[in-house]
């Protein structure tokens, strides 16, 4: 894709996770590099989203559809068991309680209130493991729009289920067969089926990555978690605001929406990544899917494929907040291994009785390793964001247990 936006250099940092720097800028990263087609495509959906977001009305509609159809708001549950075994107050999040089972669900009726609003007719996503796509697919049968949404050949294979799901909610799911068949691949195919699609369609991505708007978009639509978590927070620690906040990262939208409760408060902001997933901890900078970010790379450049148990985390980059949120100091990004997450997942089903995401399992493992290790103070106060439900996972954790 060429690159339509000349590149200038930053102005001065904006408030942090505050509204991007024009064109859709976090420090060096973000942009929209995308065909002239959808430069277009993405400008009117900034400027829709703008005058939605600063509507009553439109942020009232979103609200009640998040509390009568999503369940919100989420409660916050403090693990006793777990925080006593490890002499740290741990509180968890818990997006798994929300329709559909994670917090992808407060994006998609975000983008769809918005999709309906613009005249749009149609939701085009990606998704790679589904949860994405069965979402998206919800939020379109809920509001009477249809769905397509682009799975790679492989995913569809190993996700049988979910494809079932999206197909039972009434969604198109279209094959990708190109490249590696998977979640990078449909992606790229789903930006290049807008371009001919612009007039009726939304491309309603599933993470804080893309082009502009969508980075800033989706980390507005998942604030909800951080806004609702800082007022639970204020009233039910002792100290008003937990010394770490902790979060898993795949394109990190779930860490976003967190984060973004938290930013303006000392609370140390943690992103924990997958060992094979890890394009903040080790990424290089580069440009992918629309935007300037950090990203897994060989030495020629060419986008390296990502590997994680938890499929959700499954990809090579990062988007590009939290490529400048780590610039800046303000958040810091660790990896755990596949072996890590999934001891973590057992441990807080036996002690919390609770079965998390593999995904959410790594922010548990993070916590776990920096309670042990003396990272984590003593008694000191954790919140961390259960970004999704493990029923999804069982099959996986049938075979390696
Ligand atoms: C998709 C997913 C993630 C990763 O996506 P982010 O955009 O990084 O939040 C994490 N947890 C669950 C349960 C997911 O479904």
């Amino acid at each position: 894709m060429r690159n339509v936006l000349p590149w200038r250099e930053p102005a001065p940092a904006a408030g942090t996770m505050g509204e991007p720097l024009t064109r859709g800028r976090f420090g060096a990263y973000g942009g929209r590099y995308a065909p002239e087609s959808l430069v277009e495509a993405c400008r009117q959906v900034d400027e829709a989203f703008r005058e939605a977001w600063a509507d009553p009305g439109f942020r009232g509609a979103l609200a009640r559809l998040l509390a009568v159809h999503a369940g919100r708001p989420t409660p916050l549950t403090p693990a006793r068991r777990l925080s006593e075994a490890l002499g740290v107050e741990l509180y968890l999040k818990r997006e798994d309680l929300t329709h559909t089972g994670s917090h992808k669900i407060n994006n998609v009726l975000g983008q769809a209130l918005l999709a309906t609003r613009m005249g749009r007719r149609r939701l085009i996503a990606e998704t790679g493991a589904g949860q994405h796509g069965v979402a998206t697919a919800t939020a379109a049968a809920l509001l009477g729009l249809e769905a397509t949404v682009f799975m790679g050949e492989r995913d569809i294979e190993r996700q049988a289920l979910n494809v079932f799901r999206m197909r039972m909610l009434g969604a198109e799911v279209v094959p990708v067969t190109t490249g590696s068949r998977t979640l990078k691949d449909a992606t790229s195919e789903a930006m290049r089926h807008w371009v001919g699609a612009t007039g009726d369609s939304h491309y309603c991505i599933g993470s804080v990555v893309g082009p502009d708007p969508y980075p800033w978009l989706v980390r507005e639509f998942q604030r909800v978690i951080g806004d609702e978590a800082r007022a639970q927070c204020a009233a039910e620690l002792p100290a008003g605001v937990p010394d770490h906040v902790v979060a898993c990262v795949g394109g990190g939208s779930n860490a976003a929406g967190t984060f973004a409760g938290f930013a303006d408060t000392p609370a140390r902001l943690v992103g924990v990544e997958a060992e094979g997933g890890a394009g903040a901890a080790r990424g290089r900078l580069g440009v992918l899917h629309g935007s300037r970010s950090l990203f897994l790379q060989d030495d020629d450049g060419q986008i390296v494929e990502a590997h994680s148990v938890a499929a959700g985390l499954d990809y090579p980059g990062v988007g590009p907040e939290h490529a400048h949120l780590r610039d800046l100091g303000r958040a810091r990004y660790v990896t755990v291994t596949d072996d890590e997450a999934i001891a973590a997942a057992v441990r807080l089903a036996r002690t919390e009785g609770i079965l998390p995401a593999l995904e959410s399992a790594h922010a548990l493992a993070w916590v776990i390793r920096a309670a042990g290790d003396g990272e984590l103070a003593a008694g000191s106060t954790v919140l961390m964001t259960l970004s999704g439900r493990g029923d999804k996972d069982v099959s996986t954790l049938k075979e390696l247990l």
